[in-house]
């Protein structure tokens, strides 16, 4: 399968054949919760994908000798472990992994000219001077977390750093501030483009629910307002 590379980018093309996948596929929700509308991306969709993500990374890297990947908890816990399988069945160079925990606070913009959501940053991996690095995120939504945390590794003197986020939301009206933030915040590899709605499953939650799922589904919003 071919991939559109080019500048280091690996986005899922509008030719892709996993394009038409990635639709809600109701009849399939094997636990029939009403919680769940239906399943986007399911199990096979994905390990496809992946094998291309880890060509993708291991294309770009073939000067390096050895690569960081760092993945961000909770949510990027299940697509990093799989990743790192599926790089590891391509021979790549020697790949270090570790693990950063990431915490944004607020759901949304809250006043106009708000630039800076506060995010927490934990266990940032040490010696990181002079590393390619690539950050590993369950998702892309407003931008906030990938900011601060790509921020926070190049003050640290990584040498560069990359972006590889499973899925990335399509919004559907950003406002200004975070239209800007994710201008800046292109990602080198995309899993999938996902719509405007809350999803679940592959490391991503509601409530801590649903990580375990081994299939992407949009979550339907009335069971979870709080
Ligand atoms: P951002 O800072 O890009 O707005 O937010 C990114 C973080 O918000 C993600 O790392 C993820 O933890 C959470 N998030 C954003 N959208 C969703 C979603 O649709 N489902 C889930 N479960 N988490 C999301
Ligand atoms: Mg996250």
């Amino acid at each position: 399968m071919v991939l559109a590379t080019g500048e280091g980018r690996a986005i899922l093309p509008f030719n892709h054949p996993l394009r038409n996948k990635v639709s809600c596929m109701a009849s399939q929700l094997p636990e029939g919760d009403p919680r769940l509308e239906c399943i986007l991306i399911d199990e096979a969709a994905i390990e496809i994908r992946l094998a291309e993500l880890a060509r993708a990374i291991l294309a770009d890297a073939v000067d390096a000798k050895r690569l960081r990947l760092v993945g961000v908890l909770k949510g990027g816990w299940m697509f990093l472990a799989d990743l790192a399988r599926a790089i590891r069945r391509e021979n790549g160079p020697r790949v270090l992994y570790e693990f950063i925990r990431a915490s944004t606070y607020g759901a949304e913009v809250k006043q106009a000219g708000e630039t800076e959501r506060q995010v927490a940053i934990a266990g940032l991996p040490a010696n990181i001077q002079g590393d390619h690095i690539v950050l590993v995120e369950d998702i892309l939504d407003q931008g906030f977390t990938l900011s601060a945390i790509r921020r926070r590794l190049l003050a640290e003197g990584a040498a560069s750093v990359r972006l590889c986020v499973f899925l990335d939301k399509q919004l559907e009206a950003p406002a200004p501030e975070v239209r800007r933030i994710r201008a800046e915040l292109i990602p080198d590899y995309v899993g999938f483009p996902v719509p405007d709605r809350w999803v679940v499953g592959y490391g991503l939650d509601v409530d801590e629910e649903f990580r375990d799922l081994p299939y992407v589904a949009i979550a339907r919003e009335e069971y979870f307002q709080n």
